[in-house]
């Protein structure tokens, strides 16, 4: 057992870092389950967010498959109950367009009560949720948590969930590591905030 007397608290994402939100929206535009990511597929979702907001948003409330969103890796499950049996603080950070549809989907996996503390912000906003890490898919939220970061001189490791819309330019990328898989980033943690092995 580890001494650590602080718990790590951990910033999650839920969409396309727990779920498959743009797979399960490319199923309900064509029929299929596609998770590769093909010039198609690309363009559906990118007609599916450039739609005339109103619609998006009452599309996301009433229509969008969410019972059905498969998680987003195998290792999605597992890797949760190992953070919080390791002694760490799992901690919602999402901007979903349906908060009460996202505690359901949490619960239908058997992972709600793992989380301590749930928090449904803007992403510009995320920031502000003070943790030790923070995992997400989105390359704005890694730019504005750094961002405020800095100004604050808060230490927070910044965890890019690889996707194919955030691998870009190193130059303009702001965050510290890049995961394929949720297991690798709680392994990695874990590993981090493990005082025993210094
Ligand atoms: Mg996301």
């Amino acid at each position: 057992m580890s001494q650590r007397k602080y718990t790590p608290r951990h910033g999650i994402d839920i969409d396309n870092v727990l779920r498959d939100f743009l797979g399960s929206v490319t199923y309900a535009f064509t029929g299929k389950w596609d998770t590769s990511w093909s010039d198609e597929r690309n363009g559906i979702v990118s007609e599916f967010f450039g739609g005339e907001r109103a619609s998006l948003t009452a599309w996301m409330q009433n229509e969008a498959p969410w019972e059905s969103m498969p998680v987003e890796d195998e290792t999605v499950v597992p890797g949760l109950y190992q953070l919080k049996e390791a002694g760490h603080k799992p901690m919602i950070l999402s901007a979903t367009h349906s908060v009460l549809k996202a505690h359901d989907w949490l619960d239908r996996l058997g992972v709600h009560d793992l989380f301590a503390e749930f928090h449904f912000v803007q992403g510009s906003k995320k920031a502000h949720v003070l943790t030790d890490t923070i995992i997400d898919d989105n390359p704005s939220v890694f730019a504005s948590v750094d961002k405020w970061d800095q100004r604050r001189g808060h230490s927070r490791l910044i965890v890019a969930r690889t996707q194919p819309w955030n691998a870009g330019s190193p130059s303009d990328d702001h965050a510290h590591v890049r995961v394929s898989s949720f297991g690798e980033y709680v392994d990695g943690v874990i590993n981090m905030f493990d005082e025993s092995k210094r």
